[in-house]
């Protein structure tokens, strides 16, 4: 069975573990957001890719859940001594070197999905890890007081500042890859990680040629929700729905994605238990949804989720 994936970072790689717990013999496709990416110090940082490479790879500080563990921050320091540091990005030295090591392959002239697929070579992640262009997407916050990359507005103002829109630097100019075009149109599921749904989905959706691409899948698409009980579980979800005017709710995420049969993404969608109110309006809307135990928490209870989301795809499949 191939299974394609799309994710965010942190929620990513929790539904992504348990995926592939789940399901070890599928070949699993994990498509990621590349919006997050930006250039410090010289070099390309990817933190969704990272986040989902060193969680699968078994390296992630499980601490902070995201970063590599028993990792040093002594180059950073060297920077910020030369003044061109960032005080509001860790930039550890175990996490330089995968940056090192990517803007080394794209200088060469690789395409980010090749230096991807190096880069995660060398771990035994058992999936395959795709962004979902090789073009740069950045996305920009507009704020009252300017125009500041998402990271920025994410990790300096911890989304405190407040914030009129996301813009998708460039989108005009840019595709999804080959690859991740193919990973939806040949899977047998695809699957819609319980990520942040503007800034991690929302970005991936707003890529040219994505939403092209679900429409046209044979596979049945199933989400899951990132919204449990009107909360985000770890992360500022909600700040970001409510600056595209979506409330925080499991049901009114599903309802912004749309039901396939009426031009959205979803044909079916796992909303947490205590949100089961919402699962007749869906329902009414044509999404398949079923009320379900979603707390990624690892090990077994992240697989269950997995399983319940592929049995509701395979549901969906007939
Ligand atoms: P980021 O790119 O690192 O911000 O991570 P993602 O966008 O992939 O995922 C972040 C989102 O995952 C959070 O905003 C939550 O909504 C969601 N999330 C985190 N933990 C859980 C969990 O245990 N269950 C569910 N259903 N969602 C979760
Ligand atoms: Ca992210």
């Amino acid at each position: 069975m191939r299974i394609t994936v799309l994710a965010g970072g942190v929620g990513g790689a929790r539904f992504a573990l348990g995926l592939r717990d789940a399901a070890p013999d599928a070949a699993i496709t994990v498509v990621a957001n590349v919006g997050d990416d930006m250039w410090l110090a010289g070099v390309k940082v990817c933190p969704d890719l990272d986040s989902l490479m060193y969680a699968l790879a078994g390296v992630v500080d499980g601490d902070r859940g995201w970063g590599r563990a028993g990792e040093s921050e002594r180059v950073a320091g060297e920077l910020t001594a030369y003044g061109v540091g960032w005080p509001w990005f860790t930039l550890g030295d175990l996490d330089l070197g995968t940056h090192l090591a990517r803007t080394a392959l794209l200088r060469e002239g690789r395409t980010l999905t090749e230096a991807t697929a190096q880069l995660a070579a060398r771990w035994p992640l058992g999936v395959t890890l795709l962004p979902v262009t090789d073009d740069e997407v950045p996305t920009h916050v507009v704020t009252d007081e300017g125009v500041i990359h998402f990271e920025e507005w994410w990790v300096r103002t911890r989304a405190q500042l407040p914030a009129q829109r996301f813009v998708q630097h460039g989108a005009e100019r840019a595709r999804i890859s080959h690859a991740a075009r193919a990973a939806i149109a040949d899977a047998d599921v695809v699957l819609i990680a319980p990520s942040n749904p503007v800034v991690s989905i929302g970005t991936i959706l707003g890529l040219p040629g994505v939403r092209d691409a679900l429409e046209t899948a044979a596979a049945p698409v199933v989400g899951v929700a990132p919204i449990i009980g009107g909360r985000a579980l770890r992360g500022m979800a909600a700040t970001c729905l409510a600056v595209i005017g979506v409330e925080a709710d499991a049901a009114a995420v599903a309802a912004h994605y749309g039901a396939r049969s009426q031009g959205g993404i979803l044909d079916g969608w796992l909303l947490a238990e205590e949100d089961e109110a919402g699962l007749a309006g869906l329902r009414s809307l044509g999404i398949r949804a079923e009320a379900r135990p979603l707390l990624l928490t690892p090990g077994e209870p992240a697989a269950q989720v997995a399983r319940e989301a592929l049995a509701l795809a395979a549901a969906i499949a007939g």
